[in-house]
């Protein structure tokens, strides 16, 4: 039978040994996410976030329950899902534009290199790059880094798109900068995305639902919002929405709860 979700999460359990010593980290984990949906994970540090996240990229293994993508159970990494971490590590000896071709070459062995160069200059243009692309990465800022990993990325045309706080190391203008320029790419080009984030901001502006994770040992889904603020968003505009700023303090005071800070 065809399972209703694009991507579905049925009660998971993690733990962590190490050295003789099991840690729960994460229990009864249980999400549907239809497809083009953009869902946040927010939640205290060292809940799991990122343990999720990388359990869906296929990098990590569970203990009980299930992660099925279309139907089909994750049982590693592959090219249907595409990850940015928060420092994205770039080839230091290729260019901006070998960088997104050499990814482009590893999934797409059936595309002509013409083929791969048009897409290549296409996600390069997306993400305001294509005046750098000849450079190499110790040559430009953290923030352009940063978008050639988004980039490369898209470029890759995964089913779904994981992002591990992918501001996280940058300064508050350019992350800004970026946020809005993700919201862009995202109406244009709309895929499935989850992003782990700390900056409930950022959750909001980008997000149709937020998931709220308790805190761990154990960590759980405390909550599920739904964000329903017409798009295209941009931040500058949010921050006098109401709907925005209701939002903001209802995650904010949920984040500061006790259920879910102990
Ligand atoms: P978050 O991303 O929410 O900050 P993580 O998923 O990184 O949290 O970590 C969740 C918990 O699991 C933390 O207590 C962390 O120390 C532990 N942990 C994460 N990765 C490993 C690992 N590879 N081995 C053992 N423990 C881990
Ligand atoms: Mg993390």
């Amino acid at each position: 039978m065809m399972d209703k979700y694009f991507l579905q999460i049925s009660n998971v359990a993690k733990s962590y040994k190490t050295r003789g010593k099991v840690s729960e980290v994460l229990d009864m984990i249980s999400l549907q996410i239809n497809e083009g949906e953009f869902i946040s994970l927010i939640g205290p540090s060292g809940c799991g976030k990122s343990t999720l996240l990388n359990m869906i990229a296929g990098l990590e293994t569970y203990q009980k329950g299930t992660i099925k993508l279309k139907d089909k159970l994750i049982e590693g990494p592959g090219v249907d899902r595409g990850m940015v971490f928060q420092n994205h590590a770039l080839f230091p000896w290729m260019t901006v534009f070998e960088n997104i071709m050499f990814a482009l070459n590893s999934v797409m062995e059936n595309k002509s290199k013409e083929e791969k160069e048009i897409l290549a200059n296409k996600y390069l243009d997306l993400v305001k790059l294509s005046s750098a692309k000849d450079k190499k990465p110790k040559e430009i800022s953290g923030g352009m880094k940063q978008r050639v990993g988004i980039a490369r990325a898209f470029v890759i045309n995964p089913k779904v798109l994981l992002l591990d706080e992918p501001f996280g190391a940058l300064d508050a203008i350019t992350r800004e900068e970026l946020q809005d320029e993700l919201e862009r790419i995202w109406e244009q080009d709309k895929r499935t995305v989850i992003m782990v984030t700390h900056d409930v901001e950022e959750a909001i502006l980008l997000s149709d639902r937020i998931v709220v994770m308790s805190h761990g040992p154990k960590a759980r889904i405390q909550e599920i919002i739904n964000v329903d603020i017409p798009r295209p968003r941009k931040k500058s505009e949010l921050l006098d929405n109401p709907r925005f700023n209701k939002l903001k303090k209802e995650l904010i005071k949920m984040l500061h709860s006790e259920s879910i800070k102990t």
